[in-house]
């Protein structure tokens, strides 16, 4: 019902008022008022394109990045847990600047004891004031407690013992905190190539304790007197901090959060290990002969083109190992060419698996696809490590490039999940049961093939398209959960992967946000800002905006432009505008500039009916909808009484007004509307006519956008046979007016129901508001019994005052 006149000047007005000045006057006053425009050229945030950034996203015709080729000789002292090494890098200056000098990373050091990371670490668990601090003390972990001591008893950092140039001279250089300044005695030019060499060393940390993305982990139970370790190398040589035409020297304080991001070059490293060691490392081991059996190297050969992972080193024989020391020695030696990092992890207990990857292609058609993990990784390792990290490859290719290198590696330690160039870093086990079976949790499992497609995937995002991990984690993270949750879905989509709309809601809702585009460092809860939201805003991207083919296409185009290249933030949302020909301004500012969520509400739907100006039909139309009115409970009750009204009782006194209503029509009308139709073009009564005939069902809907966030809508509607159609609204519907709008639905049939994103496609974060009319929530409510909490004042201390002391014994027993 309702104005149905409304109708009738609305078609009238359409054809007239397109350019009235009352339209024009109330765009301007929008701009005076509380107008948001969110769709706002984002060009105006970007950096300007130049010679080395395009305009397209890609990069520029003057493009350039530095090069840095590291040799290095490391020694594992495996009593002192400490490795001294040496290394000479060749610094190539490809920018057109000259360079007074060159930073170096000392990542070590942010376990000094005065580092930045440590002084400004705060403490999260104060006494609470309003209990008077007596209630709820303050609290601090045994975890806490061992860091604090391992802390002061070890002295961590880099030991810097030579800094020198090519010819052995001693160079000038200055730390600052996790960085060094070595002054050149000759700027170097542009163009030019410069040989620095370090003499370093340091202690490597008790991961499990301190914490961290490298170090080592005890086992203080093998059968070994004294027990082995596990040890994991990264962050552990000084590496040339990026130059970029971006930001120069990239020499912001490592604390521990925002990673890294280097120069490409080419690595020739020696690792010298106790020799009953296995090692992995990046890049490809250049004397097998020297290090490896001829078993294990027949192994190997044979694991290229095996159906499942082989044993290079079997479970046995790693337990083996294990069991005995030895005070010989061995050095490995590694190659990797175009690597922006190098990591290595060497232990007696390893167990190792391998299987090639036949990828085919020019780029490389076999990748060594190879785990490394003790016996305490077991059945778990053996069944889903290697394969995962070929799985991760056929994945990540399809949607970049061809996976460039020859090695992929997956080693258990002590790191949760952590990636280097070829080689990561992965926590899952298995736990041991007392008839000495090893066993895992589904959980466990889901960790395992999760945590080694995302690790593997960052060989991907950010090892070959070098994103800055310092300045934004989103970059890197955020792609490769993306990513991760297309690999992870495509393994098995009953494992929740937290790349759905629906994974970012309750994020997406809560207060005490930051954007996505904050500086890493800075970020609140990173988990959902850098991962999860990134990651689902692409899917949404992907799903829902883009649909695949646009999307894929573009997201192709991001990652070979970027291959072993620097993209920022606008290089990516210029790409993914550029190559997929759809403006994403106002995505990029919704998702990753604001804090907005999505919430669209459904709030009112008219029916309209279009009026026929024939008066003897929407004169009756009108009678009809006053007598549909209620009846006042007045009247109701007066009825039900039997009371009669003046006018029932007095039948005799009637007049013109008792036969005729407001409603009856007159020859009046009946002229009024035989002149409006001869006065009709012919093309308006041709459509006016037909419009009269056809009588559709009119919907006007009344959306509200809540979040703030703009969001195509998704529309869907059923009618009253069941059946189902649906609509999808570009975001653009909100342009002019990003707070409410108005669509007009026109249908055949009749309409029952309206629904906004019913297959949860959005994030929207409220779905009770999507629907119209309004749907019944179904939920869950438990009785439950209410408990009294103890405290020292209601315990009952007479009671427990008789409770006896327990023995030790007694206290074993109980803990069995
Ligand atoms: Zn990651």
């Amino acid at each position: 019902m309702k104005s149905t006149l409304y109708w009738c000047s609305a078609l009238a007005l359409a054809a007239t008022q397109l350019f009235s000045t009352a339209a024009y006057s109330s765009a301007i006053q929008q701009t005076k008022g509380t107008f948001e425009d969110k769709f706002r050229q984002l060009d105006e945030v970007l950096p300007t394109p130049n010679v080395y950034r395009s305009a397209a996203g890609e990069p520029g015709e003057q493009y350039w990045q530095q090069q840095a080729n590291y040799s290095i000789k490391v020694r594992l002292d495996e009593e002192k847990r400490r490795i001294d090494a040496a290394e000479t890098i060749t610094y190539f200056n490809n920018s057109p600047y000259t360079l007074k000098y060159i930073w170096i990373q000392l990542d070590q050091n942010i376990f000094k004891n005065d580092s930045m990371a440590e002084l400004t670490a705060t403490f999260n668990s104060k006494p609470d004031p309003s209990l008077g601090g007596v209630d709820r003390p303050a609290r601090i972990s045994l975890n806490q407690l061992r860091r604090q001591q391992f802390m002061t008893d070890n002295e961590l950092g880099f030991a810097i013992n030579k800094v020198a140039d090519g010819r052995g001279k001693a160079l000038d250089f200055v730390v600052v905190g996790t960085n060094m300044r070595i002054d050149l005695p000759q700027p170097l030019k542009a163009g030019d190539k410069t040989s620095l060499a370090i003499d370093f060393g340091f202690n490597i940390i008790d991961s499990d304790t301190v914490g961290g993305r490298s170090g080592y982990e005890h086992f203080p139970d093998d059968a070994r007197e004294g027990g082995n370790d596990i040890f994991l190398l990264a962050q552990w040589y000084p590496r040339v901090a990026a130059f970029t035409d971006y930001e120069a020297w990239t020499n912001k304080e490592f604390l521990g959060r925002g990673e890294f991001t280097q120069e490409f070059g080419d690595f020739e490293v020696t690792i010298d290990v106790p020799a009953d060691h296995i090692v992995s490392a990046t890049g490809v081991l250049k004397n097998d002969r020297e290090v490896l059996t001829k078993t294990q190297r027949e192994r190997l050969e044979q694991s290229r083109k095996a159906k499942r992972p082989v044993f290079v080193v079997t479970p046995e024989e790693a337990l083996e190992n294990e069991k005995e020391g030895t005070d010989k020695r061995k050095v490995w030696r590694f190659e990797a060419e175009n690597v922006r990092d190098f990591a290595w992890a060497s232990s007696r207990k390893f167990i190792w698996d391998a299987k090639g990857y036949q990828q085919g292609g020019n780029v490389q058609p076999e990748v060594m696809a190879m785990s490394f993990y003790p016996k305490e990784g077991g059945e778990l390792w053996e069944k889903y490590s290697t394969e995962s990290v070929i799985h991760t490859m056929e994945v990540y290719s399809r949607f970049s490039f061809d996976y460039p290198y020859p090695t992929a590696q997956s080693v258990n330690g002590p790191v949760g999940g952590m990636e280097y160039p070829m080689i990561t870093f992965n926590g899952p086990r298995t736990i041991l049961q007392d008839d000495g079976s090893r066993t895992y949790s589904l959980s466990e499992k889901r960790f395992l093939i999760g945590v080694v497609i995302h690790e593997i995937g960052h060989i991907y995002f950010p090892m070959i398209v070098n994103s800055d991990e310092r300045q934004w984690t989103w970059m890197d993270e955020g792609l490769n959960s993306f990513l991760d949750g297309v690999a992870g879905r495509e393994w098995d989509p009953t494992i929740p992967w937290g790349v759905e709309p629906r994974s970012i809601v309750d994020y997406m809702k809560s207060t005490n946000q930051v954007p996505i585009m904050t500086q890493s460092d800075s970020v609140l809860n990173l988990g959902p800002n850098a991962y999860t939201k990134p990651a689902a805003a692409l899917n949404i991207l992907r799903e829902v905006i883009l649909g695949r083919e646009l999307f894929d296409f573009a997201f192709k185009e991001y990652a070979q432009r970027w291959a072993f290249k620097r993209p920022t933030p606008a290089d990516f949302f210029r790409t993914m505008e550029e190559a997929s020909g759809v403006d994403l301004d106002w995505f990029w500012r919704g998702w990753f500039y604001s804090t907005d969520h999505v919430d669209i509400a459904l709030d009112r739907v008219y029916k309209l009916r279009l009026d026929t100006q024939d008066p003897d039909i929407d004169w009756e139309r009108r009678r009809q909808e006053e007598t549909d009115k209620p009846t006042s409970l007045f009247v109701q009750r007066n009825q039900a009484e039997g009371r009669k009204t003046w006018v029932e009782l007095n039948p005799d006194v009637r007049d013109f007004h008792d036969e005729n209503d407001r409603f009856t029509v007159t020859n009046k009308q009946r002229n009024a509307y035989q002149s409006f139709l001869e006065k009709l073009e012919p093309w308006e009564r041709k459509t006016f006519d037909r419009a009269i005939a056809e009588d559709k069902n009119y919907y006007v809907l009344d959306f509200n956008n809540l979040g703030g966030l703009v969001m195509p809508i998704l529309l869907q509607w059923t009618y009253t046979d069941g059946s189902q159609d649906s609509m999808y609204i570009p975001a653009e519907i909100w342009r002019r007016n990003a707070k409410s709008v108005s669509k007009l639905i026109v249908t055949d049939k009749e309409v029952l129901e309206f629904a906004v994103d019913p297959n949860w496609e959005t994030a929207d974060v409220d779905i009770e508001n999507n629907y119209y009319p309004r749907k019944i929530i179904p939920s869950r409510i438990e009785a439950f019994k209410a408990t009294r909490g103890q405290d020292h004042i209601s315990r009952d201390i007479m009671q427990d005052a008789k409770t006896k002391l327990k023995t030790k014994e007694a206290n074993e027993e109980e803990q069995d």
